[in-house]
């Protein structure tokens, strides 16, 4: 078929081309409305089994130009999770606590209390406390600190 501009195009292939962008965007609506629906299902949870929820106010979008972490952090849907308990904690009369942004909560000890700043290196997941002699696991120890800040 020719096309009023001159240029040769094969409508079966533009057909199909179509389809598939069709298709990739169905795809892509899916994951989605599955990630969604997993994140509704669970802040709903924890809203529900919870009287208080501790969360650490994270500077997302700093994060984000981060490459190493942008990836992981946008497909958690961070914002959106933080807003979600927001509303929900309101809703079912909870308490949701946030932790400061500039709280030294993966650096601290929450045994002794004691920071290592080198630990703030993310490539760092366990560590032990040189104080206390106290071995951590980063995200566990962080939980710990975010929970006694916010409380
Ligand atoms: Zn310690």
């Amino acid at each position: 078929m020719r096309c009023g501009s001159g240029v040769w195009q094969d409508v079966h292939q533009g057909s199909n081309w179509k389809k598939a962008k069709q298709h990739i965007a169905r795809i892509h609506e899916h994951i989605a409305n599955s990630r969604n629906d997993f994140l509704h299902k669970l802040t709903t949870k924890l809203i529900r089994e919870c009287q208080t929820i501790s969360i650490e106010h994270l500077r997302v979008g700093n994060m984000i130009q981060n490459p190493k972490l942008s990836k992981s952090i946008a497909d958690a849907s961070c914002g959106e999770w933080v807003r979600q308990l927001t509303y929900k904690a309101s809703w079912y009369g909870r308490t949701l606590r946030v932790a400061g942004t500039f709280e030294p909560t993966s650096q601290q000890c929450h045994v002794c209390g004691t920071i290592h700043p080198e630990v703030k290196n993310l490539s760092i997941r366990e560590w032990i406390c040189v104080a206390c002699g106290t071995h951590h696991d980063r995200d566990e120890n962080a939980a710990h600190n975010i929970k006694q800040v916010a409380v």
